[in-house]
């Protein structure tokens, strides 16, 4: 090797390494550890934080910092600086320990479907007692977990622990610990366990009911689009409601869904009730923020009646039926406000557009797409790719962005242009023309469908009855 080479060569490694260095300082946010010991008896929680740099504030969305014992910096002073949610910090402070009382989830937050703590299982919530430094983008907190129960975390799994990102924080995630049953999906790309609390008799019914909806949604793109979503099912006894009278997602420090059932109810009345591939479909978009509402429930409640129709649980006809029947009634019901005008409603008023309207949209620009690229591209295959490339997101997302988001992953434009037509206009987006292309007529409130008419094949497709 001649000098002049050498020297070029180490000046590439430095300017290379340099160039590694910054990549990954701006790439690389902090990671801090945590290091819980939950205690035998589920009623305390010993956690040891060390942060990567040294951090001035924590908080717990629903913690009581006062209550907590033996707060100190690690091997130094005890730590008095505490104000509600808030712990502040000494300066230059990298470790902290403390000890916290675990409080079932309805002392810490109203549970209008009772409480399922008892001597079995503890269900609490990790905002109650795991103080966090903010999390910026690419900051994140490794947690390892020492526990003589089973657990179920709202957490990632990193192989070795956990791993906790910035997430919308909407709604309030969980923690169980102590006995409860393990359902075992991983067969359709679950990673983590879902749960059941309820009598074992129901388990394979369970099992059964949540299997086929989430197989639903991961065959949408190709996988689930979080493996790692938290699946908890609740049996609420006899119900004079729905076999499944609640289900909700919450992200916050992670994703998970819940669901209370009648798990008395047969297997067939738990597959009829679209609860389940509603909220499934929730994880094919992110968060979208609240004001905005109608955008993830209007594509939930699209794909709640898609999702039951190509399970086989509805008939094509009664999927058809069940869309063409919101649809009327939320036009019924509207008094003259925009999709993006439910923001300054009340939800009693705005209920129907907020779940209907979207999913009229949602219908508009999936015929729109298909009809465009002769069935290559649809709603499916553009969230395929979104899950690919941005789930699950970190944060909530503006409306607009989401549907321009949509067209750069093969979209073509038609999610803009839907939602320029319909976000601010007045009234239910009009399927009238759309139902009648689409092979869909209504006489007298009763759909039948009409396979000669002229998108009959993406009508059929849409459903996936061929
Ligand atoms: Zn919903």
């Amino acid at each position: 090797m001649n000098k002049n080479m050498e020297y070029c060569c180490r000046y590439s490694a430095l300017l290379l390494l340099g160039l590694t260095a910054l990549t990954s300082l701006a790439s690389h946010g902090a990671t801090h550890r945590y290091e819980l010991v939950f205690a035998e008896d589920s009623n305390s929680v010993q956690v040891t934080a060390q942060f990567s740099t040294p951090v001035g504030r924590l908080k717990a969305r629903h913690g009581q910092a006062r209550k907590l014992r033996e707060l100190k910096v690690c091997g130094g002073p005890a730590i008095r600086h505490q104000r509600g949610k808030r712990i502040n910090l000494p300066e230059n402070t990298t470790c902290v320990a403390y000890v916290a009382d675990l409080l079932p989830e309805n002392k810490t937050q109203s549970s209008r479907w009772g409480d399922f703590s008892n001597s079995e299982v503890l269900i609490t919530t990790p905002s109650s007692f795991l103080f966090l430094p903010e999390l910026n983008n690419n900051d994140r907190v490794d947690i390892s977990v020492q526990a003589d129960q089973a657990i179920s975390v709202p957490w990632a799994s990193n192989g070795r622990g956990y791993t906790i990102v910035a997430s919308p924080e909407s709604s309030t995630g969980l923690i169980l610990l102590g006995r409860f049953h393990e359902i075992d999906l991983s067969a359709i790309g679950l990673e983590k366990k879902a749960v059941f609390v309820g009598a074992a008799d129901h388990l394979a019914k369970i099992s059964t009911w949540l299997e086929s909806p989430l197989a639903a949604v991961s065959a949408i793109g190709g996988r689930l689009p979080n493996p790692q979503v938290q699946v908890l099912a609740f049996d609420v006894g006899l119900s004079d409601r729905s076999p499944v009278p609640f289900g909700y997602v919450m992200r916050d420090q992670g994703e998970a869904v819940r669901f209370y059932v009648d798990a008395s109810r047969s297997l067939q009345d738990l597959q009829h009730d679209w609860t389940a591939s509603h909220e499934f479909s929730h994880l094919l978009l992110p968060y979208v923020r609240t004001q905005q509402k109608w955008i993830s429930e209007g594509f939930a409640s699209y794909y709640q009646n898609v999702l039951q129709t190509r399970q086989g649980y509805y008939s094509e006809v009664e999927g058809w039926q069940r869309l063409a029947g919101s649809f009327a009634s939320a036009q019924a019901q509207n008094a003259g406000m925009s999709p993006n005008g439910t923001a300054h409603r009340e939800f009693w008023q705005a209920r129907m557009m907020i779940y209907w309207s979207g999913a009229a949209m949602a219908l508009h620009a999936d015929t729109l797409l298909r009809e465009r690229s002769d069935g290559a591209r649809s709603l499916d295959t553009v969230l395929g790719k979104l899950s690919e490339c941005c789930l699950p997101s970190a944060h909530d997302w503006k409306g607009a962005d989401f549907f321009a988001k949509l067209d750069t992953l093969g979209g073509e434009g038609v999610f803009m242009q839907v939602y320029q037509k319909y976000a601010d206009r007045r009234g239910m987006p009009p399927t009238e023309v759309l139902f009648r292309r689409l092979g869909i007529e209504i006489s007298d409130k009763t759909v039948w469908l009409d396979d000669t008419a002229e998108l009959a094949h993406i009508r059929r497709a849409i459903m996936q009855v061929y």
